[in-house]
């Protein structure tokens, strides 16, 4: 048998300390904790608060919505992204703020759920410009990603449908 080929992707997050963050990334991690305090959550009582902020400065925010029939919620990021892409469709994202003060909630194992992760990438993609993120749990120690692909390596692509992205 042939030795398999290999195909890596290396994954770099940048750990920091809140006091060491640039304005710009402190002010939205603070858009997404006000979001957080917004969240709709009753059943897993997580509080997630998501921030984007655009190219030309806009941020919006989203949180958690979850529903008595759990698949219908949404997780807090992607109502933040979703809720961009409707109101400012032609405007490229620049960073994504993802906070939480759940006081159960691990500081270092706070990342987008996997179908997060896909819609971060799919919104980076249509873009062509790198989408950071910027994670942290109540006041604790930031991850940064500087490329939402960086979260989700291998992730699935629309180039596998045979189809391309279109607007
Ligand atoms: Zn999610």
């Amino acid at each position: 048998m042939a030795k398999p080929r290999v195909r890596e992707f290396l994954s770099t997050l940048n750990l920091c300390s809140p006091l060491d963050l640039d304005p710009e990334d402190r002010d939205l991690l603070f858009e997404a904790h006000e979001a957080a305090s917004k969240a709709y959550a009753p059943y897993s009582r997580f509080h997630v608060g998501g921030a984007v902020r655009l190219a030309n400065g806009v941020v919006v925010r989203g949180s958690n919505q979850e529903n008595m029939a759990y698949p219908s919620g949404m997780c807090g990021e992607r109502v933040a992204v979703f809720a961009a892409g409707a109101q400012h469709p032609d405007v490229a994202m620049t960073a994504v703020a993802i906070a939480s003060p759940s006081p159960n909630a691990l500081a270092h194992a706070f990342m987008p759920c996997g179908g997060c992760r896909q819609v971060l990438v799919e919104a980076e993609r249509r873009q062509g410009i790198p989408l950071r993120i910027i994670l942290q749990v109540r006041d604790e120690n930031v991850m940064i990603s500087e490329s939402a692909l960086n979260l989700m390596p291998f992730a699935f692509d629309a180039k596998g449908l045979g189809v391309a992205l279109e607007d």
